[in-house]
Formats: structure tokens, C-alpha cells, sequence
């Protein structure tokens, strides 16, 4: 998304859009891929020789759940994007793609759940908990320190 600055009206601009999925890099990712266009909503103004670019930007993702595996797709969001470029030496254009990528990978949780709830995996038998209920029962943390109790011994 290139601002032209000689388009920025006196009282600012409105800039409005879409950019292909493939501008977030995520083709490789073990975990999460861009399942849409990245959707942003700006707005730019010259103040003392600089370009103040503010709004939103968004994207859909898809995303593979830490705790159950599953794939599944959300929308992640940057609702205060605000960028400041220096227009010194007579800049005529301003690519803003790369910081509205920065902006939205920033956003992406670290540890990505497919519902708050997930109930995840059995660790005994790998059972999706969402899906089914597995006959396992809890495990016992009693047996774990009878265990200690032996190796004392
Ligand atoms: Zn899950
Ligand atoms: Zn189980």
C-alpha cells in the first residue's frame, strides 16, 4: 500500500484497501498462514515534514490450535496502527505494506487456541477432548509420589 504524498490532502486523507495474503510471508510457516486479503483502513496527514499514517488493519488466518492440533481459522487485528515517516529529501512515495505486516504478525498470539476452551489432547491416549470423552481416567498424583517414596528407598 504506497501513499503518494502529493495526494495527502492539507486536513489529511482516508486510504482504504485490500492487500494480497501473500504480502504477510506467512507461505512457510509451520503454524499459521493468511487465509484473505489484509484489509486496512487509514488515515494520512503531513505534520512538520513527516507522514503520520494511523488506523486499522486486519487479516484472516488460519492456525493450527496449541493444545488440540486442530486447524482452524481466525481474524487477527491491529486496531491502533500508527506509523511515522520522515519525509526529509523530498519523499514522494511511502510503502506502508511492510509496517502493516509487522503490525498484524505482532498481533498474532504466541500460544493460538482454536476457542478459549479448548479442552485439548488426552495425554494418555491422544484423544481429541472436544470431540469425544475418552475412557482414561484422571491421573492420580498420588502415584506419582509413591513412586518417589520407592526411589528414596
Ligand atoms: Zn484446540
Ligand atoms: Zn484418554
Amino acid at each position: 500500500m504506497i501513499i503518494h504524498v502529493r495526494k495527502v490532502s492539507p486536513e489529511g486523507s482516508h486510504f482504504s484497501g485490500d492487500e494480497p495474503s501473500e504480502v504477510m510471508g506467512l507461505e512457510h510457516d509451520r503454524f499459521v498462514r493468511a487465509a484473505g486479503e489484509l484489509h486496512y483502513t487509514l488515515f494520512a496527514v503531513v505534520v512538520s515534514g513527516r507522514l503520520l499514517v494511523s488506523g486499522t488493519a486486519e487479516i484472516r488466518i488460519r492456525a493450527r490450535c496449541s493444545r488440540c492440533g486442530e486447524s482452524f481459522s481466525t481474524i487477527v487485528r491491529e486496531p491502533s496502527f500508527l506509523r511515522m515517516y520522515s519525509l526529509a529529501g523530498g519523499v514522494q512515495e511511502v510503502d506502508v505494506t511492510p509496517a502493516l505486516r509487522e503490525a498484524l504478525v505482532l498481533r498474532i498470539p504466541i500460544y493460538l487456541l482454536c476457542r478459549e476452551d479448548c479442552r485439548g489432547l488426552c495425554s494418555r491416549c491422544g484423544a481429541n477432548l472436544n470431540r469425544e470423552r475418552c475412557t482414561c481416567a484422571p491421573e492420580e498424583v498420588g502415584n506419582r509420589w509413591d513412586v518417589l517414596d520407592k526411589l528414596r528407598l
